[in-house]
C-alpha cells in the first residue's frame, strides 16, 4: 500500500481518514487548516499530522483532499507550504470534494503539465456511510489511474465506479445531491400541505413508503430527522446548496432546459441564507414549515 496525504479532517473527512488509518498496510499522513483537528486526530489514530500541505504531500504516492469546495483544492496548491511544492512526478491527486467540473478539469491541466495525475472522486453515503466504510465513489479522469490508486479507496468505498473523464464524478454528483435537494423539499411542502388538511405526517409516511412516492428522504430523513425533531447536523445545508448549484450550471452549460434543477438551486440558496452556515441540509425543511405556519411532526 502507498504512503497516503489525507487533507480535509471535516465532518466526512474526518471519518473517511479513519479508515485509513485503520487499513493494513497504510502510511498516513494527515492535514487540516485548523491545525488542532489534525493533531488529535494523529493522537487518537496511527497518524502523522503534517505542519502544512506541502508537508503532507513530501511522503506521499496518493494525496486526497476532502474541501467544502473546489476554490478551497485552489486555496492549497500553490506557495511554498502547498501541496505543489510537495508533490513529486508520478503521485496522484485524489479530490473527494464534491467539486464542480470545470474547476477539476483546469486543476488536472495543471498537474498534468507537472507529472501528476487527478483524479475527481466525490463521495456519497454521509458520515455513517464513511464511518462504515460503505460510502459510493464517482470518479473522473483516466481509469488506469483509477485502476492504480483503487485499493486506497477501498478502506472507504465500497462501490467505486469510474463515471468518465475528469470532472464526470463532479457533474454526477452534483446531479445526485440535486435530486436528493428536490426530494427534501417536495416531501416537506407534500407534508406540511397534508397536516394543514388533517393527515398526520406519520401517517403520511408510513403510506407513502409503501407507495411509489417514496425517496430516501420520505424513507429515513423525515422519519429519523423531521417527526423527532433531532434534526442532526452531518450535511451542511451550504453544501447541499452549492451542489445543487452545480448541478444547474452542469445543466446550463449542456444546453438542456432544466428548470426544476435552477428552481432547486435557487430555493437552497434562499434557505441557506435565511438558516445560517451551521445548519444542516434536513433543517431546509424549518424553512418550508415556517411558509406554510406549519411544522411536520
Ligand atoms: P465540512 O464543512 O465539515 O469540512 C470542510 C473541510 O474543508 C474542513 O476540514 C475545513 O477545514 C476544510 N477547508 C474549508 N475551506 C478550506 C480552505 N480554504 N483551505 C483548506 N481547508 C479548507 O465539510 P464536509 O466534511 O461535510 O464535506 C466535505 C466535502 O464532502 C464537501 O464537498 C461536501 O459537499 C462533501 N460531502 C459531504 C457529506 C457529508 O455527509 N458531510 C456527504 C457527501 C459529500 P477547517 O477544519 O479548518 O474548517
Amino acid at each position: 500500500m502507498p504512503h497516503v496525504a489525507f487533507l480535509g479532517l471535516g465532518a466526512i473527512g474526518r471519518p473517511m481518514a479513519v479508515r485509513l488509518a485503520n487499513a493494513p498496510g497504510v502510511t498516513l499522513t494527515v492535514w487540516n487548516r485548523t491545525r488542532d483537528k489534525a493533531e488529535r486526530f494523529a493522537k487518537e489514530h496511527d497518524a502523522r499530522a503534517a505542519d502544512s500541505p506541502a508537508d503532507a504531500a513530501r511522503t506521499a504516492d496518493v494525496v486526497i483532499t476532502c474541501f467544502a469546495v473546489s476554490a478551497d483544492v485552489d486555496s492549497v496548491l500553490d506557495g511554498p507550504d502547498g501541496l505543489l511544492a510537495g508533490m513529486r512526478r508520478g503521485t496522484t491527486l485524489v479530490d473527494c470534494t464534491s467539486g464542480d467540473p470545470n474547476s477539476s478539469r483546469r486543476i488536472a491541466g495543471r498537474l498534468d503539465g507537472l507529472g501528476i495525475a487527478f483524479l475527481d472522486a466525490p463521495v456519497s453515503g454521509g458520515t455513517s456511510g464513511a464511518e462504515q466504510g460503505t460510502l459510493t465513489v464517482m470518479v473522473g479522469g483516466d481509469a488506469a489511474v483509477l485502476a492504480r490508486v483503487r485499493p486506497v479507496l477501498e478502506p472507504f468505498g465500497t462501490k467505486i465506479v469510474h463515471c468518465g473523464a475528469v470532472g464526470a464524478g463532479d457533474a454526477l454528483k452534483s446531479v445526485n445531491n440535486a435530486l436528493l435537494a428536490v426530494h427534501v423539499w417536495s416531501a416537506a411542502e407534500g407534508l406540511a400541505a397534508l397536516a394543514k388538511a388533517g393527515v398526520r405526517p406519520d401517517v403520511a409516511l408510513d403510506v407513502i413508503n409503501a407507495s411509489s412516492g417514496r425517496s430516501n428522504a420520505s424513507m429515513n430523513l423525515f422519519p429519523e430527522r423531521v417527526l423527532t425533531r433531532a434534526f442532526p447536523r452531518t450535511f451542511r445545508l451550504a453544501l447541499l446548496a452549492k451542489d445543487a448549484g452545480i448541478a444547474a450550471a452542469v445543466a446550463r452549460e449542456q444546453k438542456v432546459p432544466a428548470p426544476l434543477l435552477q428552481l432547486t438551486a435557487d430555493l437552497f440558496r434562499i434557505a441557506h441564507t435565511s438558516l445560517g452556515e451551521e445548519a444542516d441540509h434536513v433543517e431546509a425543511v424549518r424553512l418550508v414549515e415556517q411558509w406554510a405556519g406549519q411544522e411536520i411532526a
